[in-house]
């Protein structure tokens, strides 16, 4: 466990058992009363047919486990009532999810559930996911917040007063300064009283990757100006009272509980201001930005990681809050945060399987020997020849590698002309890789090899692809085994970015064990799992169809008294080719009319016709990734 550096960042949830697989305690340090949970029998129960109550799902796969989201939840909940119970602070913590998150409706039906004793709320940035929240939190408690951040038109507002009209605590947080017209004039017009809150451009700017939201030049929020202009409007439609929150975010992954402190004392001044200025200010809502650490570093120079834990955070909030209020005489307001990615990242482990490696054989020399080669070669390659056989023989074993370099070029340069044939080139190829292969052995590494993986990167792993956010990555067993070899991650789409070559800790290949046998999709043999962690975040909702790999299947697993210490209580296979082919418009069912037709043009044997078109419906029907080799369904058909 220490080569991933899984206590670091897998702590408390994730450990290593001594079977050598990924544990799982969904309750974290609380595990007196719960056993943990062994993540290669959860995959074994999902995706093994022949197990004993197996599911027979396909990789990949998304394992939820709900208990952790609620120790996440009780966690953070827990930090801020010390922090408020331990500094005197006159006022509660109620935070919020933002759905944006996860939208998954079975990880925001839970949030409300089990944060709902303490008003835990959610937050919408559009109109779907606003219409989500609504009905999600009228099974929630009746003072949690429903807090409407992003762009708004008409529409959008409407669905806010209407939520307003159903009791729900909806407050309506303007993002941009036109916003206020309609809200007073939709208001107005629906008979109902809002509540409203603005979103503040802050001077105090993050600098990592996320922090491009914050600043003066952040993309929302309204400006000193603006606020006081919206003041100003609200208290001549006599709706001043209506004013109640503030809102900000400086970013996600806040690097550091100064810069943390910083910021929320800057909103606390803007927020007392508010209060001078006769609004009813009832809360300030420090945005999301509690930040994970994916590395398990603990530092707080990059993105990767943070240099604070939930209970540092929550002080630091609440100290910057009373500092500024207590200097003011303002009432201490609400706490609201809305903490996405520390709620909702470890709750979920995605697995794939390395289903082939690819080491780069030397290529022999072709059965005409080197002699033979070196006698053909052209005039000047010859030469180049003779500088590296001179260097080899003096033992200087850097400037073979020059020499090699060069002969090669002028090989291909040769081809190119025509002047050299397709075996000279191959032969090159050899004699160059053993050389480098013969000087490698003196002193390099192992080369690093490529692992085939059951996965998309863009539809799995997004962020790894468009802002190079890393996430830890552990093969989930064999871990009593020291892995021999050191490896690259290669997935099934036709695009060379679909590869993962940067891990935790800046290394650019990750210590994986040999494939034994034939690995999962070619034959039976010993089956090699990874899982990548902490990505519950962001990940799925960002993911695309390219190359038209669907999601992956998802089980939801809780801890349980039963034998095996979990029960699976939800299991949804993935988007099967027909769905991800709808996404783009085609239809299925006329596609497989279409070649079926053409089958039966072609091919007169009944049962042959009946075993192609069993084939191709279900090759309609599965998902879009590798299947095992005993499950291939295509036969060949015998076309008279
Ligand atoms: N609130 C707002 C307005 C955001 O833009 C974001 C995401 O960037 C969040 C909350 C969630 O942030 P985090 O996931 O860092 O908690």
């Amino acid at each position: 466990s220490s080569l991933y550096k899984i206590d670091g960042w897998g702590a408390p949830y994730f450990s290593v058992n001594s079977s050598g697989n990924v544990a799982v305690r969904p309750y974290g340090t609380d595990t007196m009363s719960h056993q943990e949970i062994d993540l290669m029998k959860v995959v074994k129960k999902a995706s093994d047919p022949r197990s004993s109550g197996g599911l027979g799902l396909q990789l990949p796969l998304i394992v939820r486990f709900p208990d952790v989201l609620k120790n996440r939840l009780e966690s953070l909940q827990s930090a801020f009532d010390f922090a408020i119970q331990s500094q005197g602070y006159v006022n509660h913590y109620q935070g919020v999810y933002p759905v944006k998150c996860n939208q998954d409706r079975f990880v925001v039906e839970d949030i409300v559930k089990f944060g709902s004793s303490f008003r835990f709320g959610l937050e919408a940035g559009s109109k779907p996911e606003l219409l989500l929240a609504m009905s999600c939190l009228c099974k929630g408690s009746p003072d949690s917040l429903l807090i409407c951040n992003g762009f708004k038109d008409a529409e959008y507002i409407s669905l806010a007063l209407v939520a307003r009209k159903l009791l729900l605590n909806a407050v309506i947080v303007l993002e941009q300064e036109e916003e206020i017209d309609l809200v007073i004039d939709l208001s107005q017009k629906l008979a109902v009283r809002p509540i409203i809150g603005v979103r503040a451009k802050l001077r105090t700017k993050h600098s990592g990757h996320f922090g491009s939201t914050s600043g003066e030049k952040g993309k929302f929020g309204l400006t000193t100006t603006q606020i006081l202009r919206v003041v100003k409007k609200l208290e001549k439609c006599g709706m001043l009272d209506c004013f109640q929150l503030l809102h900000f975010h400086i970013g996600s992954q806040i690097p550091t509980t100064t810069l943390l402190a910083d910021g929320i004392g800057e909103a606390a001044q803007v927020y007392c201001e508010l209060v001078r200025l006769g609004a009813s200010m009832k809360v300030i809502d420090i945005g999301g930005g509690l930040g994970i650490d994916y590395d398990g570093s603990k530092s707080s120079d990059c993105d990767m990681s943070v240099s604070y834990g939930l209970e540092e955070y929550a002080a630091a909030v609440v100290q910057a809050v009373r500092f500024v209020c207590d200097r003011k005489s303002v009432k201490h307001p609400i706490i609201c945060s809305e903490s996405g990615r520390a709620i909702v990242s470890h709750h979920s482990v995605l697995i794939f399987e390395a289903v082939s490696t690819s080491t780069y054989d030397v290529p022999p020399m072709s059965s005409l020997g080197l002699q033979n080669f070196v006698e053909r070669l052209p005039e000047d390659a010859l030469l180049d020849y003779r500088y590296l056989s001179d260097a080899a023989i003096r033992g200087e074993y850097d400037t073979c590698l020059l020499y090699a370099d060069q002969l090669k070029q002028r090989c291909v340069e040769k081809f190119k002309e025509g002047s050299l044939d397709i075996e000279q080139l191959a032969d090159v190829d050899g004699l160059c890789d053993l050389v480098s292969k013969a000087v490698g052995g003196l002193g390099a590494s192992d080369p690093v090899r490529t692992y085939h993986v059951n996965l998309s990167v863009f539809t799995s792993i997004p962020d790894f692809w468009g802002i190079e956010q890393l996430f830890p990555i552990v093969p989930i067993h064999r871990l009593d085994q020291r892995p021999g070899v050191r490896g690259i991650l290669s997935d099934l789409t036709c695009d060379s970015d679909g590869k993962i070559n940067k891990f935790i800790g800046g290394e650019s290949s990750l210590p994986l064990h040999e494939l034994e046998g034939s690995g999962g999709v070619s034959g039976g043999g010993g089956r090699y799992y990874l899982g990548m962690f902490l990505g519950g975040a962001y990940e799925e909702a960002l993911g695309g169809v390219h190359n038209l790999f669907g999601g992956p299947s998802v089980v939801r697993v809780s801890q349980s008294d039963g034998p095996h210490s979990f029960a699976v209580t939800r299991a949804v296979p993935g988007p099967s080719s027909s769905d991800v082919l709808r996404v783009m418009q085609h239809e299925p069912e006329l596609m497989f009319e279409t070649l079926k037709h053409r089958a039966e043009e072609f091919v007169h044997d009944d049962m042959a016709l009946a075993s192609l078109a069993g084939g191709l419906a279900r090759s309609f029907h599965n998902m879009p990734y590798l299947l095992p080799a005993s499950s291939c369904c295509l036969t060949a058909a015998n076309g008279n």
